[in-house]
Parts: C-alpha cells; structure tokens; sequence
C-alpha cells in the first residue's frame, strides 16, 4: 500500500488549507457572537438571515467569498450584510496562517487555534455586550489544564499557576478597588477570562495580558474622557483589551518581556 509522504507536501499548501479551515471556523465564530450573549443554541437553527429569517444555502455561505459575490446584500430580502462577517473570518484566518507560521505542524497548532478563536469571540462580544460568556472562560479552562498536561510546551504545573495568577491578580485588584473605593472595578467575567488564559499561557504571559490589556484600556479611557465621549463612571470593555493582549502574549510575549528586561 503506497503511504502519503506528508514531509513531501510543500508549506504553500498547507498554508492554503489552514487559511480556508481558518475562515470557514471564523464563519462559525461569527454565529457564536450573535448568539451567544442571546443565550441562543449555536447549532440549532441553521443560518438565516436576522431580517428576513430566509435560510442561507450553502453557497451562499463560504467565508469571505460569499460576501463579495452577493455585493454584501441578503439574496432574498436585499437587507445589508454587516462587513463584520467577512472581517471577523478574515481575522480568523491570518490567525491561523500567523499560528502555522510560528508553531509549524504540531498538535500545539490546534490547541492554540482554538485559543485565539475564542478570544476572538470574547473581544467582540464584550464590546458589545459587556459580557464574557461563561461558555468560553469556564468552558475553555479545563481543556487550557488537559492540553498543558498532554500536548503545550509550558506543562501541568505552570497551566495550573498561571490559572491561579492569571484569576487571582484580577480578584485581588477588583477586591481592593471594592473596599478603598467602594466600587465594582472589575467584573467576574475578566476574572474568570484571566483563568482561562493562564491556564494556556502560564503565569508569565497572564501576567503580561494583564498588564498591557490594563495599558490599553487606561490609555484608551483616557483618550475617551480628553474627548469628552466618556466619564469617569463609564465602564470599559475590560475583556476586549485582554483577549487581543493573550494573543499578542501567545505570539510575542516572551519576546517583548526579555526585551523589556534588557532595558531595564
Ligand atoms: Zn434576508
């Protein structure tokens, strides 16, 4: 029997085949920002359109493409298609190319895959909604544990103390801020995220999620009050800075603390 000789498949290739798996999943990502916050099945019904509920076949549902061959417009009702569908595949896809880049074609690939997906998904939906689904901070916690202990690179011990780190630095300054300033700085949500995240990442790069998504996120409520757009008061999508920051961490993290020690 002739067997497959898979060193023998150029890197172009599966590049092309991660980037349409990447866009295709994206597709499916997209499905859980609109339903998800909604409390809504993700598989049940099928897709359809928001205005006119018509069912989209499957042709008219390949990622990106469709976008462009319909010219951004329901086939039957002619309501405008949201350029965030095609984007938010798009993003999906240069994830999963920068992934296979980086880490090349190991079991790590798909962990992190699933990984960046979901932080994907937590940035959009908590800018919109100023929720972090459960589903995906506690739900995603237990595999971020499993796959350290079989598959990731940095191992039990440090998954479990970067979930420990990650939560615990996150409950500490919400705790603090709660009893100096008798307000509610920090949502359970960030604190269950910033579990998840270190139990894929470990401590280290947790912590570094923690510090540049607090970077971002005064510098951009800062912004915002200069403006006169937002108070004080004015609570900021705390998760939508901290999901980009654990995929950044994934990429660069370690790169950017070694450099910062050295200039230190
Ligand atoms: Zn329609």
């Amino acid at each position: 029997m002739q067997t497959i000789q898979w060193e023998l498949v150029p890197n172009w290739f599966w590049g092309l085949w991660i980037t349409v798996v990447g866009s295709v999943i994206g597709s499916f990502l997209n499905v859980c920002i609109y339903r998800l916050p909604r409390d809504e099945s993700i598989t049940f019904p099928p897709s359809h359109c928001p205005r006119c509920n018509a069912r989209i076949a499957a042709y008219d549902n390949i990622p990106i493409l469709s976008y462009l061959i319909l010219w951004r417009k329901c086939r039957h009702c002619k309501e405008p298609i949201s350029l965030q569908y095609p984007i938010i595949e798009a993003i999906n896809a240069a994830l999963y190319l920068l992934l296979f880049w980086q880490f090349g074609l190991t079991w790590e690939l798909p962990v992190y895959a699933l990984f960046t997906s979901a932080m994907l998904v937590v940035a959009v939906i908590d800018y919109y909604h100023q929720i972090i689904p459960n589903e995906i901070s506690l739900g995603g916690l237990p595999f971020g544990l499993l796959a350290a202990i079989f598959i990731l690179q940095i191992g039990w011990k440090e998954s479990l103390l970067g979930m420990i780190s990650g939560g615990g630095v996150l409950l500490a300054f919400g705790l603090f801020w709660l009893i100096i300033f008798k307000i509610e700085g920090m949502g359970m949500g960030d604190v269950k995220l910033m579990g998840m995240v270190g139990a894929f990442l470990g401590w280290k790069l947790a912590l570094f999620t923690i510090m540049f998504g607090s970077l971002c996120g005064s510098i951009v409520g800062i912004l915002l009050i200069g403006l006169k757009k937002e108070n004080l008061k004015t609570k900021i999508p705390f998760g939508s800075f901290l999901a980009p920051s654990a995929v950044l961490a994934l990429f660069s993290g370690n790169r950017i603390i070694d450099w910062y020690i050295n200039l230190l």
